[in-house]
């Protein structure tokens, strides 16, 4: 499939844009719009390449990876996926909108389709893999396309660092013990794709990630 990055402004939340370019079927990864103008340019995104919004997938359900879901369901008229162990936080984004000092009004997020560990998501004639990641959150999960090499890796993983585990429901060593056993062991050439920052490769990683040698 094909994958399109846009940096937000809260937190310089990274949402992607994933789609398989024989059908333009397209799934919205962490939608973490804010404002009119973050709205905008999705929608330009979406109807200047003619695509299809099928799903919207949440890696995990904190406020800058969430806080525009409710806009993207209601636009694009797809269901909102997410891995069950993070209901609880997609019930508090007033609380978490409080906790972080957002201004903005925000909604919580009613999830429409629960995705567990093993799911393939299919999108047009595209696959993305669910992998349970937990540690940054109960049920954070990264998404891999193993056919064309990438993974979005939420904040689980980011180039050279991982996701904090301070947040409730974190843990460091559940976080570290995930990352080594199921996203350490892809193939090394697989672009990783974070919720924050650049991308990187897990080779890379393997090999020079502070947190991980
Ligand atoms: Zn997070
Ligand atoms: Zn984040």
């Amino acid at each position: 499939m094909e994958i399109a990055q846009f940096q937000f402004s809260l937190f310089g939340i990274n949402t992607y844009a994933v789609w398989d370019p024989a059908t333009n079927k397209c799934a919205i990864i962490d939608p973490g719009m804010i404002n009119e103008e973050e709205e905008q340019a999705m929608e330009n995104f979406v109807s200047r390449n003619n695509l299809t919004v099928t799903h919207i997938i949440n890696t995990h359900l904190h406020i800058d990876h969430a806080i525009g879901a409710s806009f993207a369901t209601k636009k694009f008229g797809a269901p909102i996926h997410t891995h069950p162990d993070d209901l609880p936080l997609g019930e508090r984004i007033d609380e978490q909108a409080r906790m972080f000092g957002v201004q903005e009004k925000v909604e919580n997020v009613k999830i429409d389709r629960l995705l567990k560990d093993g799911d393939v998501i299919e999108i047009g004639e595209g696959r993305l893999e669910v992998i349970h990641v937990p540690g940054h959150s109960p049920g954070s999960i990264a998404l891999y396309d193993k056919k064309d090499k990438f993974l979005i890796s939420g904040d689980a993983l980011f180039a050279n660092s991982v996701g904090r585990a301070d947040l409730p429901g974190g843990n460091m060593n559940q976080l570290i013990t995930a990352i080594k056993s199921r996203l350490l062991t892809l193939p090394e050439e697989t672009v990783v794709f974070p919720g924050h920052g650049p991308a990187t490769t897990i080779g890379r990683e393997k090999r020079s990630n502070p947190f991980l040698i």
